[in-house]
Parts: C-alpha cells; sequence; structure tokens
C-alpha cells in the first residue's frame, strides 16, 4: 500500500519549470555519493536504491530539459553525452553485462524530479516487463 501511495504521489507531481532539489546536488550544497563527473554531467547513487547499483546521470545545465519530451534538436550533444556517460557508470560500477536504463517522464511514468535523469540500475536480475 506505502507503494502504490508514493506512486500516486509521485504521478501527482507536474512540471512546474522551477528549481529542482538537483540544483543543490549539482552545486554540492547537499551532498551526494558522486560516480562521474566532468564539465557537462554529474552521475551520484540514487538515496532510494531500486536495485543494488542505482546511480542517476543528469547534466548540470537543465537547459529547459526538465523531462526528455522537452528535448529539442540542441538537445542533442547533451543527449548522446548522458548515455555514453551511462555506460561509463555502468563500468566502474561492474555491471556492464547487465544492466537498465530508464528515463520517467512526466506524471504518467511517476516522474518526481523535473530536471532530466537517467536512472543507470543493475547488480541484479532485472525483471520484464517494468513496472
Ligand atoms: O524518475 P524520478 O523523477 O522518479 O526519479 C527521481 C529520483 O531521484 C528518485 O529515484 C529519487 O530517489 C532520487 N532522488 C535522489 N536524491 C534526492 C531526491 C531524489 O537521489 N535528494
Amino acid at each position: 500500500l506505502d507503494e502504490e501511495a508514493s506512486a500516486k504521489a509521485a504521478a501527482a507531481t507536474a512540471d512546474s519549470g522551477g528549481p529542482t532539489i538537483f540544483d543543490k546536488i549539482i552545486s554540492k550544497e547537499i551532498p551526494s555519493n558522486i560516480v562521474y563527473e566532468d564539465e557537462k554531467v554529474l552521475a551520484f547513487h540514487d538515496v532510494n536504491p531500486q536495485a543494488p547499483v542505482h546511480v542517476l546521470v543528469i547534466p548540470k545545465l537543465r537547459d529547459g530539459l526538465t523531462q526528455l519530451g522537452k528535448a529539442e534538436p540542441r538537445h542533442a550533444e547533451i543527449l548522446g553525452h548522458l548515455l555514453y556517460v551511462a555506460r561509463l557508470v555502468a563500468e566502474k560500477e561492474g555491471i556492464l553485462d547487465g544492466f537498465r536504463l530508464v528515463i520517467n517522464n512526466g506524471p504518467g511514468a511517476c516522474q518526481s524530479v523535473y530536471h532530466l535523469h537517467l536512472h543507470v540500475l543493475g547488480g541484479r536480475q532485472m525483471k520484464w516487463p517494468p513496472g
């Protein structure tokens, strides 16, 4: 029931375009367990892991990318870089033989933070179909 309630709460969240908790993670005002960082992206362990390895990869500059559905041609380069960094993270975390990438887009997918992020999940057998 708890799971159902939290899913509903997440689903109720909409894209306000306002600041998110990830701004404070990027500025390091809120500490995170960083896996990879360069000038364009940050990858850190999710505080509420859904698998033995659960890392979020985010662009440092949101530039309108509150969600993937808002992507425009100018975002193509950063989108490609995020995907490549997800692969680096998988290698670093030792899950290259089996990992999953997830992007929750909008209320219907229970997106809760409106700053684009890739979930990198692994370290256990992943099931299909996902929930
Ligand atoms: O895809 P969605 O928007 O639901 O994912 C947001 C993710 O951000 C969640 O997995 C949540 O655990 C994570 N999070 C975090 N640190 C925070 C706030 C949220 O890792 N301070």
